[in-house]
C-alpha cells in the first residue's frame, strides 16, 4: 500500500521543483529567526537572495552534532516557544544532550512520514500494532505511536522492558505488526518460544530500526517469526524515527524527501559523491519549523540512488548503513560516544584515563563491559575496596550514558597502549 501517492510517486522534475520552493522559504526563515544561521551564512558570505533552487544547497554551510550541543538547549529554535508542543531529546559527545523541539505542524508532519513508512510494510488501519520502543525523551516510542495512530491502525503502546507481558498480550490481543528495535525482536522470539507462544502469534509484520543491523539478521527475524521485517531510519536531530523506510522489495530506505532533502558527501573533501558512490548521508530539513538544520552531517555512511523502484514510489533511496565517519555506538538503543566514558572516568580519581570498552551481544541483548585501568596507588588486592570502588565506577558510567555496563578493574598498565589513534572500542557484534 502507499500511503500518499501523491508525494511519494511524483515525478523528478515535480520533486525538484518542490524541494527548490522549499528551500528558499526554510533559508530565509531560518536567517529571519536563528541567530546561529544567521551568522554562519554572514561568515561564509551568503544571503538568503543567493539561494534560488535546491541546486544552490552546496553554499549553504554545514551543521553538526557539536553545534546543537554549543547551542544548548533552545539555541537552534527557529519558532517562538509558544508554539513548540514537545520536546525530545538524545545523548550528545560529552554527555550533554542535544534538544529538539517540535511545532504542531511538525508532529504532523512526522506521523505522516512514520504512517508512509508503515505502510511501506503493508501495516494499515485494520492492523494492531505493539510499539515497543521507549517512551520519552527518546523519540521512538512517541514516534512510532503518532504515526500508527495517523495510520488509523490499533496501538498498543507496550515501551520496553516487559517481554513477558508484551508476548502475552500478542498472543492475546492477535497483534499483527510491532515497531521495536531489530535486537529486541529477535530477543522477543526466544521469549516467545520459550513460552511456546510461537504457533499462537498473528504477527505479520516489523517495523524494525533505532540500531543498524544486517541482512542476515533480517532473515533470522523473518524466518524465526514468519513475518515480513522493515527498516525504518531516523535521528531525533532530523525527526526521529520515519525519515525513510524499505518496501516489500528491500531494495534501499525509501526516504520523505519532500521533507528531508538528502545529500551524500564524501566526509573527508566534504564534496558531493555519485549516486551510488559511498558517502556521510546529510539532510536538510526543508519543511521543519520547530528546530530546522541545513546541511545536517548525520554521520552514517551510504549511498544514494534517484532510479524509481519496483513499488512504483519515485523517492530517492539510501543503502543499508556502511558504518559511521564517527565513532558513535548504538548500544541497546542509546546513542553512546567513547568521549563520554572519557569524561566521566575524569572525575573517579582512584582510576586512570586508560578504558577498553567491549560491546557484545548475548541472547539477542547488546552487553557493554568497561575494562578500567586503576591508578597504581589505590591499587589493591583487598576485595571489599575493589567491589566499592566498582559499584562507584558503574554508577558516574550509568549516569553518564544513561545504560548500565560491567565494570571491570585493571591493574595498572595492564591495558594495551597503542601508538598513533587510541582504541577505545572492541565491537563483537558485527552490525556493518
Ligand atoms: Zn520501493
Amino acid at each position: 500500500m502507499i500511503w500518499n501517492e501523491k508525494m511519494e510517486c511524483m515525478s523528478r522534475d515535480e520533486m525538484t521543483q518542490l524541494q527548490s520552493e522549499r528551500l528558499v522559504k526554510l533559508v530565509k526563515y531560518v536567517y529571519d529567526n536563528v541567530e546561529f544561521y544567521r551568522k554562519r551564512m554572514d561568515e561564509h558570505g551568503v544571503k538568503p537572495s543567493d539561494i534560488k533552487g535546491i541546486e544552490d544547497i552546496t553554499k549553504l554551510p554545514y551543521t553538526t552534532k557539536d553545534d546543537l550541543r554549543d547551542t544548548y538547549p533552545f539555541g537552534l529554535f527557529a519558532a517562538p516557544h509558544s508554539d513548540i508542543v514537545r520536546i525530545h531529546a538524545s545523548s550528545g559527545t560529552t554527555g550533554k544532550a542535544t534538544v529538539v523541539g517540535y511545532t504542531q505542524n511538525d508532529i504532523d508532519v512526522w506521523s505522516e512520514c512514520v504512517a508512509r513508512c508503515m505502510s511501506m510494510a503493508d501495516v494499515t488501519k485494520d492492523d494492531i500494532i505493539q510499539v515497543a520502543y521507549g517512551y520519552g525523551l527518546f523519540t521512538g516510542g512517541l514516534g512510532a505511536h503518532y504515526g500508527a495512530e495517523k495510520l488509523g491502525a490499533m496501538v498498543v503502546p507496550m515501551s520496553t522492558g516487559n517481554s513477558k507481558k508484551l508476548t502475552t498480550m500478542m498472543v492475546d490481543f492477535g497483534a499483527t505488526a510491532i515497531a521495536c528495535t531489530p535486537s529486541y525482536l529477535l530477543h522477543l522470539s526466544e521469549v516467545l518460544r520459550d513460552e511456546g507462544l510461537l504457533d499462537q502469534i498473528k504477527l505479520k509484520a516489523a517495523i524494525c530500526g533505532a540500531e543498524p543491523w544486517t541482512e542476515k539478521m533480517r532473515t533470522e527475524i523473518e524466518t524465526r517469526l514468519n513475518i515480513t521485517a522493515h527498516d525504518i531510519y531516523g535521528l531525533s536531530e532530523i525527526m526521529g524515527p520515519g525519515v525513510a523506510c524499505d518496501c516489500k522489495y528491500h531494495a534501499g530506505l525509501h526516504i520523505c524527501e519532500d521533507h528531508f532533502y538528502p545529500e551524500i558527501i564524501d566526509p573527508k573533501t566534504l564534496e558531493p559523491v555519485a549516486d551510488g558512490e559511498l558517502g556521510e548521508l546529510v539532510f536538510t530539513t526543508i519543511t521543519k519549523e520547530g528546530i530546522p538544520l541545513i546541511r545536517y552531517r548525520t554521520k552514517d555512511l551510504t549511498s544514494i540512488t534517484h532510479k524509481k523502484c519496483e513499488c512504483g514510489r519515485t523517492s530517492a533511496r539510501i543503502s543499508r548503513f556502511k558504518g559511521r565517519s564517527d565513532d558513535m555506538l548504538i548500544i541497546r538503543g542509546v546513542n553512546v560516544f567513547p568521549s563520554q566514558v572519557e569524561a566521566a572516568l575524569i572525575n573517579v580519581e582512584e582510576v586512570t584515563p586508560h578504558y577498553m570498552m567491549i560491546v557484545d551481544r548475548e541472547n539477542n541483548l547488546d552487553t557493554l563491559e568497561i575494562q578500567v585501568e586503576v591508578d597504581v596507588k589505590y591499587y589493591t588486592d583487598e576485595v571489599k575496596g575493589i567491589e566499592k570502588l566498582t559499584k562507584k565506577i558503574a554508577t558516574v558510567i550509568q549516569q553518564a550514558l544513561g545504560i548500565s555496563a560491567k565494570i571491570r578493574l585493571m591493574g595498572p598498565n595492564s591495558l594495551k597502549r597503542s601508538e598513533g589513534k587510541a582504541v577505545h572500542v572492541i565491537d563483537n557484534r558485527k552490525l556493518y
